[in-house]
């Protein structure tokens, strides 16, 4: 059995694999051991640059459909227990709002999608539907990869049933291990984690006690205060919970006290638990429980070796705060796909892959790094038992706990600089301009189209955004009424195989905003090169293609 691409974890970074590849063509087979798509909600949080991507890919707006009714609050809450004292709170556009106000935003927020409040488990479906709905796309999951051999110019992989059953040989000519934290792929590269691991907090560090559960009555008690998350503040546990239907299912998760060990906790727990972080006695069905460890900061040394790369969880490990794993773990497809179908096309040496690690490793450090701010800004604050206390000093405990969450919330869920700030300076395939960058920030976005980064957006006067217009591989903007001519990128493109478009636009705004009548835009929307004339467009074309 033959492919071009065997996708190991058909998790939200290798289903998004075979959506990139599947558009291209490219033949992809994703194998993933457990029978389906996820049941329990992990993610929760769909940051606005996933969403351009999948606006991108074209179905932005069914995940937009997805997770919380579109009239449903998205805010985040911080309460002493959930049915008790509200400390803080950030209010945030419905998904009905979000679509509406986007058109009219400026500055940091000039984007084609605001984010998406929604869980990981309804993304999936999505991911899976057009994933194989790609005539070159195989997704089978209870297929769990058992073994592989790069040998040089091909990847040899042993695939069995999980439930048991013959193995199946495969020949790839890449192998990517989207396989998750505990990457089979990456412990047989035997790739080595950098960082930090088991940080410890009084939240958000440690291990935490996750219920999946239905409280048909917990709407009705919440009335006027409902949110899209709910952070449970007090001495006794903190736990944050996040709405996952809208109507009513929750993930909950509770952080553990020193000494607990929830490995065998069941059903009579989670009530337990749960009531704890309520306040208040609310019945619940509990449909799944499970523990997790808070507290990484994790990164492989390497992401990937010869012909086999790892991907999404498998190269780094979040704290989820901030909400970044998901999102990181799409962005590396995203930036892999492109690179693997130019190689296999025969448009771009195998070079060219070496730009993945160079690119996505450094992002990677940066986003875990921020999710630890995030963690220690709200896992160090200390709870005290006062903030529980109908008295004098509970009010000032209160008080205090208010100005701080309030601060934090902002912090950590107010993000557009870190969703659309990162860059790949140090990418070998970028042409950099030495223009002086804005800093990097995680709640400011200062738009920039000096090669690297995002390309700064803009809505059109006919109600358009500019990144609609952008080719799904290629794209040179020849902006300004007085453009130089393009030629010489038209001719090269066609002598190198690439797949170019010229989009010209006059509009004198968008030449302001872009600085440089040329800009050459990448196939996952990154600039990755602009200037004043196309004299160098063999030379430029070569470059950010890896020749
Ligand atoms: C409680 C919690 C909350 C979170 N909240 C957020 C959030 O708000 N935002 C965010 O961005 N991230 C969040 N995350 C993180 C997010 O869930 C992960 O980052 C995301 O699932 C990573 O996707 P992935 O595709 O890389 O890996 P996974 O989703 O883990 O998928 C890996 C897949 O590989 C399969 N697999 C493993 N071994 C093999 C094998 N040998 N053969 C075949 N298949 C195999 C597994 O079955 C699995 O389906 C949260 C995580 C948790 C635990």
């Amino acid at each position: 059995m033959h492919t071009d691409v065997l996708v190991a974890g058909g998790g939200p970074c290798g289903l998004m694999l075979a959506n990139e590849l599947g558009r291209r063509g490219i033949r992809c087979l994703v194998a993933d051991a457990k029978p389906g798509t996820a049941f329990n909600p992990q993610a929760n949080a769909t940051q606005a640059r996933t969403m351009e991507h999948f606006r991108r890919l074209g179905f932005a707006h069914e995940v937009r459909e997805l997770g919380l009714p579109s009239d449903h609050p998205t805010d985040i809450a911080y309460f002493t227990r959930i049915a008790q004292h509200e400390l803080a709170r950030i209010r945030l556009p419905t998904a009905a709002e979000a679509v509406v106000k986007i058109k009219s935003l400026a500055g940091s927020w000039s984007a084609a999608e605001l984010p998406h409040r929604v869980s990981q488990k309804f993304v999936e479906q999505v991911l899976l539907r057009h994933g194989e709905a790609r005539p070159s796309v195989d997704i089978r999951y209870g297929w769990t990869l058992e073994r592989f051999a790069d040998e040089g110019d091909r990847v040899a992989a042993t695939l069995r049933p999980t439930e048991g059953g013959p193995a199946q040989q495969f020949d790839a000519m890449f192998l990517v291990g989207a396989d998750g934290a505990r990457s089979f792929v990456r412990r047989q590269l035997a790739i080595e984690w950098s960082g930090v691991a088991g940080i410890e907090r009084e939240f958000m560090g440690g291990r935490m006690f996750a219920v999946y559960l239905r409280a048909p009555r917990l709407a009705d008690l919440l009335g006027r205060r409902k949110a899209w998350m709910y952070v449970a503040v007090n001495h006794q546990r903190r736990a944050f919970m996040a709405s996952v239907d809208g109507v009513s299912e929750y993930a909950f998760h509770a952080a553990l006290r020193p000494g607990e060990d929830a490995e065998q906790w069941g059903e009579d727990d989670a009530r337990r638990v749960f009531a704890e972080a309520m306040g208040a006695d609310v019945p619940i069905e509990v449909l799944s429980t499970g523990t997790w460890l808070a507290g990484h900061a994790l990164v492989a040394r390497r992401f990937g070796r010869g012909r086999v790369f790892i991907a999404g969880d498998a190269a780094h490990l979040f704290t989820p705060t901030g909400g970044l794993g998901y999102n990181t773990a799409i962005e590396d497809a995203v930036n892999l796909a492109w690179k693997l179908a130019s190689v296999i096309r025969g448009q771009a040496p195998i070079a060219l892959l070496d730009s993945y690690e160079a690119e996505r490793k450094p992002l990677a450090e940066r986003n875990t790094a921020y999710a630890r701010r995030f963690a220690d800004s709200v896992g160090l604050f200390v709870a005290r038992p006062e903030l529980d206390e109908d008295s004098e000093r509970g009010d000032a405990e209160r008080e205090r706990a208010s100005r701080h969450l309030d601060a934090h919330a902002r912090l950590e869920f107010n993000i557009p600089g870190v969703t659309f700030g990162g860059r790949y300076d140090a990418s070998p395939i970028i042409v950099r301009d030495g223009a002086v960058l804005p800093p990097d920030e995680p709640n400011t976005y200062t738009a920039t189209a000096s090669p690297g980064g995002r390309p700064p957006h803009a809505w059109l006067d006919d109600g358009r955004s500019l990144f609609d217009l952008f080719h799904s591989e290629w794209t040179l903007l020849g902006l300004g009424a007085d453009a130089p001519s393009t030629a010489a990128f038209e001719t090269a493109a066609e002598a190198q195989a690439v797949d170019l478009r010229v989009v010209r636009l006059p509009q004198p705004a968008l030449r302001e905003l872009y600085e440089m009548p040329l800009v050459l835009i990448r196939p996952d929307q990154i600039v990755a090169w602009r200037g004043a004339s196309a004299h160098d467009a063999d030379k430029v074309l070569a470059r950010v293609t890896g020749r």
